[in-house]
Order: C-alpha cells, then structure tokens, then sequence
C-alpha cells in the first residue's frame, strides 16, 4: 500500500493536518491511521474544550488569536451538504482570578497579550461580583477576562475535521501503527499490527500521548510523556440564571458551566506517568469540593455526577507543543507535546503543518519557536499559563 502523506493518529491534531492539506490544494494521497475509531482513549474526547488566547508565550497567543478565529468559523467552514459541524463554540469567556501569589505573574502575561491583539480585559473585585453574583470576591485582587475565549464539542470539533478531510479525498485506516519505518537517514513508511507496510513520502506522528513510544520505534527520541488528568462533573442545588465563563483560581482549580447547568471542574495534581484512566472520587470529595465551595458557597449543595481521566501528552522540557521536521530524519514530521492546550492548538498547527509539507515553510503563523529542535538545542519555550 502507498500514500504520499502518512498519518499516525487521526485525533484532533491528525484530523485538522488532513483536512488542511487537502483543503489547501495538496494534490497527492492523504491517509490518516487510527487504532480505535471509537476514540476511547483519546485526549481529544477526553477533553474539557476551553479555547482561549491567554498564555503567556508570543507563539501561544498568536496560535489563540487565530484559533478564536478559526472555531468562531468552524461550524459553516466544516459544513457538508448544507450540514454544519457542531463544535458549538460558546464564547462565553475565561476568567483567570488574581490574588496577591499570582498578580505580578498574570499582570505580566496581561500586559503581552494587550500588546499582540487580544482582547483581555482587567477586572476589579467589584466588576467581577457583577458579572458573576455568586463568586467570592474579598481575597481577589482582580481577574483578567478574555471575552472572545469559552469551550466547545471536542467531539463536534474532532468530527467536523474528519468528515471534510475525508469529502475531500483523505483515507482513513482503521490500524494499529507499531513501526515508522526508515532506510537511512530516511523515514519510508510505517508497519501495522497485522503486518502491514504502508509506504508513503511523509510520515506525520501526532498519536498524541503513544507519540513518544511510536517515534522510539523511528530511533528518533521524543520527550513526551502521558500525564493522567481528570475532571469531574457535578449537578450544584442552585441554578445560576447566567453562564459561567471557564474561571480559573490561583492555584488551578477550574470550572465551567456544561450543559443542563451542570459543571465541569478539575484542578492538576502531580501524578506519575502512565497510561491511567481511572478517576478518583476522593480526590474530589476531599480536595476540590472544599476549594469550590471556598469560592461559591452554594457549590456546598451539590451532587457529583460523574467523573473521567484522560491523557494530557506532556513535552517535558517545557510543556509546549513539539511541532515541524524531525532534526536529521527526512520525511519525519511532528506535532505532538500538547499538555493541556491541543485542542485549542488544531486549526493553527493544522494549518502550519499543512504548509510546511506543501511549501516548506511557515506562512500564515510562525510557529518555529515550537520547532523540535529544542530537543537537541535545550531552548525552552516554557509556557506558564498551562491549566
Ligand atoms: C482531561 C483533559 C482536559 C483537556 N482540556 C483541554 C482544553 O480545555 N483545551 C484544550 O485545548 N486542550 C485540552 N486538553 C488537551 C487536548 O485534549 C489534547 O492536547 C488534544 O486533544 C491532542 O490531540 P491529539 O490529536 O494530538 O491526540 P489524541 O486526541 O490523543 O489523538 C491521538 C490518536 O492517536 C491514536 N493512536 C495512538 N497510537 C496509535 C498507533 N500506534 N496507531 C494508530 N493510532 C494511534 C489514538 O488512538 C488517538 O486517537 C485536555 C486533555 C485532557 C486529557
């Protein structure tokens, strides 16, 4: 079997750089391969949605500006026969809330985002009590609103890619890939688990968390790990007549309206790496029910719903995406590495790949600073806005 470019992993990431090769006029064959199109165990589907512009890299608010864009277009772009896709964007904000340990911080990532475009806005205690009525103001200094942000249908938005990358020509193999395959100082194709060759000119890894394994298997090291992160959703006795934007306190704790006015909510903890997805009752019932209730008292009555642990694919020199050529190994692209922010990253990596493969270089967005050559070089591109 052949095909000019491969893809490994048809998530998010694989679906949006299909869909942007092609729809960007790519003439060639396009095939994403996916082990498990019931995406059980994808971050993708696992993911709580957010998209915003706050973070405190150059190259990450520009990868946000673009991407608002992108989704506030996504559900008439990724239309087919008149059927719009479903991502369902709802730009009803991100609040990050600022007490005196994080005021400098965010006051400092506040300032560069201004600079770059992005309409973020400081609010006083005052101002936020207004918006939000049921929100404990008194420890605040302050919150820095982005008011084009909000969260969408990870699924809706995985699905809208994938149904208009494949109306325009891409293959989708249902396959386990368990090889990159390479001749030299050239990556060729890659091996399936039934013993397949599927060759191709271009070998693109975005297999999420396994990208790691995967690339090890290419001699090619990556230094991505799959950190568990859970969430949690809860069903609060009091109905809020308003929507919550996603409100993010000091310390990471965070949540956010879901449908039926039920919330969504988690808070990062430190975990060891592995391929985990159980979820953790206690670790709400004791640690993140308490902090809610600190900060909406009313959240003290509430019934918890449910809860799930999903993937975050960690680069570990600085918790930013790995994008682009493969140092030394033709062929060999990568966008991987996204921690907690690839959902949000896909029309922007989507269409900075396309371009890379198609002309050989980035036009639309630069998104260089993300190359992987940091690995040889050690040049983080550290991002401290990660949730
Ligand atoms: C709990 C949680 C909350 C999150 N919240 C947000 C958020 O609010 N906003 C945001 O922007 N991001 C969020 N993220 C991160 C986001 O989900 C990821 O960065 C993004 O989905 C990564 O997409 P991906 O396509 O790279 O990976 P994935 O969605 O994991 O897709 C990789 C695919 O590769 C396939 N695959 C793996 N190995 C092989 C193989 N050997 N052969 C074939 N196929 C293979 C897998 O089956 C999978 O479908 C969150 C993640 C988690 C876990």
């Amino acid at each position: 079997m052949k095909s000019d470019i491969i893809i490994v992993g048809g998530g998010v990431m694989g679906a949006s750089i299909a869909y942007h090769l092609l729809a960007d006029g790519f003439a060639g064959t396009v095939t994403i391969v996916e082990r498990d199109p019931s995406y059980e165990f994808a971050s993708t589907t696992r993911s709580v949605g957010g998209v915003r512009q706050q973070f405190s890299t150059e190259v990450n608010i520009r990868i946000g500006l673009y991407s608002v864009e992108a989704y506030e277009r996504f559900d008439q772009e990724m239309a087919l026969d008149g059927e719009p896709a479903h991502a369902e964007f709802q730009q009803r904000g991100y609040l990050f809330l600022a007490d005196e340990s994080n005021w400098a911080v965010l006051n400092a990532q506040y300032r560069l985002q201004r600079s770059l475009g992005v309409e973020v806005e400081l609010l006083g205690p005052e101002e936020i009590r207004r918006r939000l009525p049921h929100l404990r103001v008194e420890r605040l200094r302050g919150g820095f609103w982005g008011k084009r942000a909000g969260y969408l249908d990870p699924y809706g938005v995985l699905q809208g890619y994938l149904r208009k990358a494949r109306s325009l020509g891409a293959a989708y193999l249902h396959a386990e890939v368990v090889r990159i395959l390479r001749r030299g100082r050239r990556v060729v194709g890659v091996e399936t688990q039934d013993g397949r060759q599927l060759v191709g000119d271009e070998v693109v890894l975005c297999a999420g968390a396994w990208s790691g394994e995967l690339a090890a298997t290419a001699g090619a090291p990556l230094p991505v790990q799959p950190i568990p992160r859970m969430v949690y959703c809860f069903d609060p006795a009091e109905k809020f007549d308003y929507e919550l934007p996603l409100v993010i306190d000091p310390e990471g704790l965070y949540f956010r309206h879901e449908s039926g006015r039920q919330v969504l909510t988690g808070k990062a903890r430190p975990e060891e790496p592995g391929f985990r997805f159980q979820w953790d009752r206690d670790y709400f019932m004791e640690d993140l029910w308490p902090r809610l209730a600190q900060w909406v008292p009313s959240f003290e009555c509430l019934k918890l719903i449910r809860g799930w642990a999903g993937l975050y694919a960690v680069c570990t020199l600085d918790e930013n995406a790995l994008l682009g050529r493969y140092p030394g190994l033709e062929g060999l692209y990568v966008a991987t590495g996204f921690s907690g922010h690839g959902l949000q990253q896909a029309p922007a990596v989507g269409k900075g790949i396309s371009e890379l493969i198609r002309t050989g270089r980035y036009e639309t967005l630069d998104l260089s600073p993300l190359g992987v050559e940091r690995i040889l070089t050690g040049k983080a591109e550290r991002e401290r806005g990660v949730v």
